[in-house]
C-alpha cells in the first residue's frame, strides 16, 4: 500500500486529470482504490511531466499572443481535414506546419475510411456541412503497421484488428500482381498506395462528399503518402474538386483503381443523369397547359441510362 506522502501525490493526480471525486477522495472499494493507486503511483511522475510540459505549453502561447486561448475556444474554422493512420510517428498539425484550430482530425488504424463506420462519416459530414473546410487530405504512411499486417496476418487471424484491416487486405487481394512484383518494403509501401487511392475514392463517392460536390461548394479530395524517413508528404492522386474529376481520374487509372471506378461510380452516375432527366422533365412540363400525369422518368423522351452495377466496395 502507498504511504501517506505517496496518497497525497496520488489525490493530487487524481485531481489534475479531473477524475471523479469519489476516487479522488478514497471512497472507492478498498480493493479497486489499491489497484488505481499501484497504477497511478507508478505511472505519477511521467504524468506530472506531461502536465508540467503542458503549462509550460500554454504559458509560452499565452505569452506570445494574449488573446490565442480566447480566439480558439470561440470559434473553429480549420479549412483541412486530415484523415490519416494512427501511428504516433504521423502526427498531422506539425507535419503540416499548422497550429490548434487549424485541421480537423479523423485518425484511425491503417487511415481507412468506409461508408458503414459511423465515426469517419460522422466526422466527415460535421467536416464538410457545418465546418465547410476546403480540403480534404486522405494520408497513409511508410512501414505502415497495418498494411504490413494486411500482407502477413492470415485472414483467419482472431482479433479485432485484424477484422479491421480487411479492406486493405481486399485491396492487396485485388491488386495481388502489382504487388507480387515487389519484394519487402517496397511492397508495403506501394500496398500503402493502393491503400490511399481506394480510401480517397470512398471519401469522394460519401453521401456528404458528393452533396457537397453537387451544391457547388468548394471541397478538394487529396491523396498523399508520409515518408517515415524523411519527413516529406507526397501526393498519391491528384486533387479532386468534384464528380468529373473523378471519372477521370478513375479513367485515367483504371489499371490500378479497375477495383474503385466500377460499381459505386456507376450508381453515382446514373442517379445524377436520373436527377437531370426529372429536372429536364419538370421544365419541359411547366409550359404545357394540361400536363400529363404519369411516371416522371416516363415523361422524357431521352433514353434512360443503364441500372447500376453490383454492390459497392
Ligand atoms: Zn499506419
Amino acid at each position: 500500500m502507498p504511504t501517506g506522502r505517496d496518497s497525497e501525490r496520488l489525490r493530487l493526480t487524481l485531481s489534475n486529470l479531473d477524475m471523479p471525486e469519489r476516487l479522488a477522495s478514497g471512497r472507492v472499494p478498498l480493493q479497486c482504490s489499491s489497484v488505481l493507486m499501484e497504477h497511478y503511483h507508478t505511472s505519477d511522475d511521467k504524468m506530472q511531466t506531461v502536465l508540467e510540459h503542458n503549462k509550460r505549453w500554454s504559458n509560452e502561447k499565452k505569452e506570445s499572443d494574449p488573446s490565442f486561448f480566447h480566439k480558439l475556444s470561440n470559434i473553429q474554422a480549420p479549412e483541412w481535414l486530415w484523415i490519416g493512420c494512427s501511428d504516433s510517428r504521423v502526427p498531422a498539425n506539425q507535419l503540416m506546419g499548422l497550429g490548434p484550430g487549424e485541421v480537423f482530425v479523423q485518425r484511425n488504424v491503417g487511415n481507412i475510411v468506409t461508408h458503414h463506420d459511423m465515426n469517419a462519416m460522422s466526422c466527415i459530414e460535421y467536416a464538410v456541412s457545418v465546418l465547410k473546410v476546403k480540403h480534404i487530405i486522405v494520408c497513409g504512411h511508410h512501414n505502415c503497421g497495418a498494411v504490413k499486417a494486411a500482407l502477413e496476418l492470415p485472414h483467419t487471424t482472431p482479433s479485432l484488428v485484424n477484422l479491421w484491416i480487411q479492406d486493405i487486405r481486399d485491396t492487396r487481394d485485388r491488386n495481388i500482381e502489382q504487388l507480387r512484383k515487389l519484394q519487402g518494403q517496397a511492397q508495403v509501401n506501394r500496398l500503402a498506395e493502393f491503400n490511399i487511392m481506394r480510401q480517397v475514392f470512398s471519401v469522394c463517392t460519401c453521401p456528404v462528399v458528393q452533396a457537397a460536390w453537387a451544391a457547388d461548394q468548394p471541397l478538394s479530395v487529396h491523396g498523399v503518402i508520409y515518408a517515415l524517413e524523411d519527413g516529406r508528404l507526397r501526393e498519391v492522386t491528384q486533387p479532386i474538386t468534384g464528380l468529373p474529376d473523378l471519372e477521370r481520374y478513375a479513367d485515367h487509372k483504371r489499371g490500378v483503381m479497375k477495383h474503385l471506378s466500377g460499381a459505386l461510380l456507376t450508381r453515382i452516375q446514373f442517379e445524377r443523369q436520373l436527377k437531370r432527366l426529372q429536372t429536364e422533365s419538370s421544365t419541359q412540363e411547366e409550359g404545357v397547359e394540361e400536363p400529363e400525369l404519369g411516371p416522371l422518368i416516363g415523361a422524357s423522351s431521352k433514353p434512360l441510362p443503364g441500372p447500376p452495377g453490383e454492390a459497392s466496395p
